[in-house]
């Protein structure tokens, strides 16, 4: 009698009794005043500073698409890399179904040995 009681009170809004007292419903969790709490409310360790950094325009992990490049010598395609170099593989065509690999050392712009299209190894310190 007292649970079935108990879950009427929860489901209206008030629950006048016999005595003339009226009893209203406990609160739910979820609907405090503030609402339901966003992502950045409730996230925690490493959803939590990846949303810090998108927030300031980084991407630590790479999530976000890569920017595009044009390819020329003003606007090399940008490699990141934690040596001081990096094989690249190059898809000079669209519809190409070879992939010309060539190493990219630090210091200015590279062409593809093939194309001729820019590339540019860029330090980049991995997150911790
Ligand atoms: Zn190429």
């Amino acid at each position: 009698m007292a649970g079935r009681l108990l879950l009427r009170a929860c489901t209206a809004t008030t629950l006048h009794l016999r005595s003339g007292v009226a009893v209203r419903p406990l609160p739910r969790a979820m609907s405090t005043v503030r609402g339901v709490p966003t992502d950045e409310e409730q996230a925690t360790g490493l959803e939590r500073r990846t949303l810090q950094a998108l927030k300031h325009g980084k991407d630590p992990y790479s999530i976000l698409k890569p920017k595009t490049y044009a390819g020329t010598k003003e606007d090399p395609h940008i490699v990141p890399g934690i040596g001081n170099k990096r094989l690249v593989g190059c898809l000079c065509e669209e519809d190409n179904t070879a992939i010309v690999w060539f190493w990219l050392h630090e210091g200015g712009a590279q062409r593809c040995p093939s194309c001729g299209s820019h590339y540019q190894l860029v330090h980049h310190e991995l997150p911790h």
